[in-house]
């Protein structure tokens, strides 16, 4: 605390991400990053890329990715005013938040999903009725059945990785048509249907992703949000009063050259998605009990409730997953799909733990 800081900065709840210790080498499956080096062609790009020309600054606009992103969602013949980018999707939702979702009534979020969520309606002063999910960790679209300012969930929902249908992600944007539907579709590529193809027929909703997980691009911070312009114009009013230029000079090539690389995502997504086969069966022999995961991390609950034990004794033996000490949460372990081999060495760590 100090007399040299804003009223409001006094009642800040900041994020906490998941820890990157830097003390030795772990196995990282706390952070959900991509095990897998991120499209050929996006290194190719930060190669060749004239770094001389980082005296000047970038493109304002972010135009190559924007078009990078109307080409990978061609069917869907967007344009440009309908795509916004940013610093990564949290940058993206921090504008969201501050440009579509504060109202008189309140926004509705679940209780279990993104840890940003209550953060950045508390940096921005939105009131919030958070929703339970059912008691299977399911999202039931009639508890969202009451007067809103806006909608937000994740995608597949985060930490538990389980799915939402299209078709009711299409009943509840029909059900509220005087707000917002914000669809963070952060793990969409692992497993569920993207809302994307629903944008031309709804005004009221925001789809946003990110680079960072199923492009391995975490590092680059490069996040973009689709929805009708008149959305993504308020978007890009909150940004142009924030940052004018949020993507970098490189950020711009190796972001546009990643998301044209489809096959590179085919294949990674495919690797992941096996290894999470792999990764459940193995950890339902031991007796875990895991939900249906649609993301590049699972959730899952060990069989005699030892969670935290064993969250700090696969630490101790260098492998690093995600524990949640919160109601609700704190009898799981999220556990990020790294590759075969990791997981492989999770899985024969934890039979010696539990077996
Ligand atoms: C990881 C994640 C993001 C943020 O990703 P960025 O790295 O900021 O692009 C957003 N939403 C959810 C649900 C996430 O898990």
């Amino acid at each position: 605390m100090s007399q040299f800081w804003s009223a409001h900065v006094h009642d800040l709840d900041p994020y906490v991400p998941g820890e990157q210790p830097k003390d030795q080498r772990y196995i990282k499956l706390n952070t959900n990053e991509c095990p897998y080096p991120p499209s050929p062609k996006a290194l190719q790009a930060l190669r060749e890329a004239n770094l001389e020309h980082l005296r000047l600054y970038p493109d304002p606009n972010g135009d190559v990715v924007k078009d990078a992103v109307l080409e990978y969602f061609k069917e869907h013949g967007l344009t440009r005013s309908e795509v916004f980018v940013g610093n990564g999707s949290d940058e993206v939702l921090a504008h969201v938040f501050c440009g579509l979702l504060k109202h008189d009534l309140p926004l509705l979020y679940p209780d279990i999903s993104y840890s940003f969520y209550p953060v950045y309606a508390n940096l921005y002063q939105i009131k919030a009725d958070v929703i339970p999910l059912r008691d299977d960790f399911t999202l039931n679209i009639d508890d969202y059945q009451r007067p809103n300012g806006g909608i937000i969930f994740p995608n597949p929902n985060a930490p538990t990785g389980i799915a939402l249908s299209l078709a009711s992600i299409e009943t509840l944007l029909q059900r509220n048509p005087h707000s917002v539907v914000v669809v963070d579709e952060a793990y969409v590529d692992f497993g569920a249907e993207s809302a994307v193809s629903l944008v031309k027929q709804y005004a009221n909703l925001l789809v946003v992703q990110t680079l960072s997980k199923s492009r391995a691009l975490a590092g680059l911070r490069v996040g973009f949000a689709i929805g009708q312009a008149d959305l993504i114009e308020a978007l890009e009013r909150v940004k142009n009063s924030f940052n004018s230029y949020p993507l970098d000079r490189l950020a711009l090539v190796a972001g546009a050259a990643a998301i044209l690389d489809r096959e590179h995502l085919h294949t990674v997504c495919e690797a992941i998605t096996q290894t999470r086969t792999h990764t459940v069966q193995a950890l339902e022999q031991l007796g875990f009990t895991v939900l249906p995961s649609s993301a590049n991390f699972i959730f899952t609950r060990p069989p005699l409730g030892q969670a935290q034990d064993l969250y700090q004794q696969l630490k101790a033996r260098g492998i690093l997953v995600r524990y949640f000490n919160k109601p609700r949460l704190n009898e799981y372990l999220r556990i990020t799909i790294g590759t075969e081999a990791e997981m492989n060495e999770l899985i024969k760590q934890l039979k010696q733990l539990v077996g």
